[in-house]
Formats: C-alpha cells, sequence, structure tokens
C-alpha cells in the first residue's frame, strides 16, 4: 500500500493501518508534516451547521483522546494535548453576537457558560479590562499538529511502514481500470493500492481519474511567540483570531483566511494585524520575544466537499483530500474508516 502524503491525513491513515498489520509507504514530496499540518493551531471544534460533516466532526472529537493516549503510548511522544476548552472574548459592541452564539451552541447540546468579563479574566487574568463578554466552551481541545505528526510518523516506522522524503509522485500508473503503482523521480513504485493524501496540491499529480475536482487552496498566516511562563490555560478566540498556548512554552497567533491568495510569504500585512488583535486580546503580549511568521495553503475542495473512501471508477485508489480548516478534527474518524474500507 502506497500513501502519497505524509501530512495530517496521510499519516493518520498510515498508522491506522500499520496498526492493524499492513504497514504502508508513505511518500512525501517534501519532508515530514511540513504541508499545511506545519502550520495549523490544532483545535478541534466541530461546526455548528446540523449535517453528517457534522457528525463525523463530532463522532472524530470524541474519538480522539483515545486515539492520542495510545499514539503517545506507543512511542512515549506527548502531542500536547490539551482540553481546557476555548474561551470566545468579545469587546464592547460584540455583545450580541458572542450572546448570539452562546445560545445557538446551547440549543445544540453545546457545554458552554456565558460571563462577563470580569468572569473572563477570573479564568485568564492576562485579559484586556476592554473585555466585557466571554463563553467558555467546554468541548473545544487542541493538539500540537507538528509533534503529532512527527509521533505518527515513529508509529508507522516502529510498525515496520516506510516514510520516503523527497519523493513526490509524478504520475498514477493503472492498467484496465486498476491501479498499478505510483511513478516517481526514483523510479516507478508497483502496488495494486495507492491512496492519495496530498493536500492542496494532490491535483498536479498526473493520471488521476478524470471526475477528481481540482483543489482550492486557502491560504493563512499564523504566526508564535515565546511564552516561558504560560499566560493562559484556555484557547482564547478573539473577534479577530485566536491565542492558543502550547506547554513547550509557546504562544500560538493565529489566523487569517485568504482565499484566492497565492503569495508563497507570511505577509507583513498579515503579521501586522494579527499582532494587534492579540495584544488588544491581552496587552501584556507586546513584552513577549517573537518567534515565528508562517503560511500555509488549506486544502478546500469544490463545495467544501470531504472526499474520502474508494474511488469509485478506478480500483485500488483511496481518497483523503478537502480536510479545508479541519485536517486534525477530522483525522480520527476519517483515518480510522478509511483503513477500515481499505481492509475490507
Ligand atoms: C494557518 C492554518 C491554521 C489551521 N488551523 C487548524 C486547526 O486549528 N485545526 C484543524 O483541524 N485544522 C487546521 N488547519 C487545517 C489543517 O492544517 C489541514 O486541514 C490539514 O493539515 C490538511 O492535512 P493534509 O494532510 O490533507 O495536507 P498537508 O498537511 O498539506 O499534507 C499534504 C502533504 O502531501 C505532500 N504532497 C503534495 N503533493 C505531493 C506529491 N505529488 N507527491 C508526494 N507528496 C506530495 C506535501 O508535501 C504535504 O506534506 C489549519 C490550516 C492552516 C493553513
Amino acid at each position: 500500500m502506497i500513501i502519497i502524503g505524509a501530512g495530517i491525513a496521510g499519516l493518520s491513515l498510515g498508522w491506522q493501518l500499520a496498526r492493524r498489520g499492513l504497514a504502508p509507504t508513505v511518500i512525501d514530496a517534501g519532508t515530514i508534516g511540513q504541508g499545511a499540518s506545519h502550520a495549523a493551531a490544532g483545535y478541534l471544534q466541530p461546526g455548528l451547521d446540523p449535517s453528517p460533516l457534522t457528525d463525523l466532526e463530532w463522532d472524530s472529537l470524541r474519538a480522539t483522546p483515545a486515539f492520542l493516549a495510545d499514539l503517545e503510548a506507543e512511542t512515549g511522544l506527548s502531542v500536547d494535548f490539551r482540553t481546557d476548552g476555548q474561551l470566545r472574548i468579545g469587546f464592547a459592541g460584540d455583545e450580541a453576537e458572542i450572546r448570539a452564539d452562546h445560545d445557538i451552541r446551547r440549543a445544540a447540546s453545546w457545554d458552554v457558560t456565558l460571563m462577563d468579563g470580569a468572569g473572563a479574566r477570573a479564568l485568564e487574568p492576562a485579559l484586556s479590562p476592554e473585555v466585557t463578554i466571554a463563553c467558555l466552551l467546554n468541548d473545544v481541545s487542541w493538539v500540537d499538529g507538528r509533534r503529532l505528526c512527527t509521533a505518527l510518523a515513529r508509529a508507522i516506522t516502529a510498525r515496520g511502514g516506510q516514510i520516503i522524503e523527497h519523493c513526490p509522485a509524478l504520475a498514477l500508473t493503472h492498467e484496465r481500470g486498476r491501479v498499478t503503482g505510483v511513478k516517481t523521480p526514483k523510479g516507478h513504485m508497483p502496488s495494486d493500492r495507492v491512496a492519495i493524501a496530498a493536500g492542496h496540491r494532490f491535483d498536479r499529480i498526473k493520471g488521476l481519474p478524470a471526475d477528481l475536482p481540482a483543489s482550492i487552496p486557502v491560504r493563512g498566516v499564523i504566526l508564535a511567540l515565546a511564552c516561558p511562563t504560560p499566560l493562559f490555560t484556555r484557547l482564547v478566540k478573539r473577534p479577530d483570531g485566536i491565542l492558543c498556548p502550547r506547554s513547550d512554552g509557546r504562544l500560538i497567533l493565529g489566523v487569517t483566511k485568504n482565499p484566492g491568495d497565492m503569495r508563497d510569504f507570511p505577509d507583513a500585512g498579515a503579521v501586522q494585524a494579527l499582532l494587534a488583535g492579540a495584544i488588544r486580546a491581552a496587552p501584556a503580549l507586546a513584552d513577549l520575544p517573537f518567534l515565528e511568521a508562517t503560511h500555509a495553503f488549506r486544502p478546500f475542495m469544490p463545495d467544501d466537499a470531504l472526499l474520502f473512501g474508494a474511488h469509485e471508477g478506478l480500483g485500488g485508489l483511496y481518497l483523503s483530500l478537502g480536510h479545508a480548516s479541519d485536517g486534525y478534527l477530522r483525522a480520527t474518524a476519517v483515518s480510522e474508516r478509511l483503513a477500515t474500507e481499505i481492509l475490507g
């Protein structure tokens, strides 16, 4: 079995297969987890619209703690999974929106608590006196995606799988309606089962079925500050972004969402806007060391479709595409269901 793409989609599938006895070969054009998976804040928050996709996201959220605990036990690596919830904060003028969001979530059985600015500061003392309202969403958790990809890669190889970096899939090969392998610069790699989990660049691979739509990359910029003495326990959601604490002393400030913007660098305007929003929410952030600005492209598909499962027209081809803004949220359920389908 070959998996194209060593991001969260390909690696989570790879481990699900490996732990069931089918050790795959995962190939990546670059290095492990350096696509969109490298940039993600990693928070796990299902959608609000009642839909099969939202149901899948809830299933995934519920299954994630056990999935990650198994992975940590197997590898001895921490993935910094945090379950302290999300505090949505607002300033003067945001009250009606936060109340309405609270009411909708409560009606949908979310575990939510509304509070005023003083209540928010009692939970998170670093918040600005400007914060007038907040809502605690206890269901939201988050994970360090970089650690998670590293741990998955280690677990795959420990179970006999292979990960080959700097090995782009140039073309999918097939004969008489069945997959026969993958053409790479290192030669043809034969296999009767291939999964494509190549994020926003999957459509550059030649030989794909004609019915696969092109990917829609949606750029995002995200920052990190060094925050060795933790300032926040919860993930804070501002009207214009997030503050996401990591146990290793980083504080992640995100994120922009720029459809149609293919600039291949983190632009100064985005950095300025993210810093300004974060410092308004918590003025003490202005004194912290700036560590990193990163950008990446979320892999959207037309109509925000999530494509996973066997391709109907080409035997032996499996897809894990369209993870959009929620690849970490969906990874547990998607990889589990896809592995079950592949193994029959
Ligand atoms: C700024 C930002 C913040 C985000 N925050 C969150 C969040 O908080 N929570 C959440 O759940 N999601 C979040 N996301 C979305 C999440 O990052 C993506 O949904 C997820 O990473 C997609 O994973 P993937 O494996 O499909 O793609 P990728 O991580 O992009 O991996 C695809 C891999 O395929 C490789 N590849 C491409 N073409 C080829 C080829 N021809 N041959 C071999 N390899 C190839 C690439 O090198 C890459 O390593 C965020 C995204 C961004 C950009």
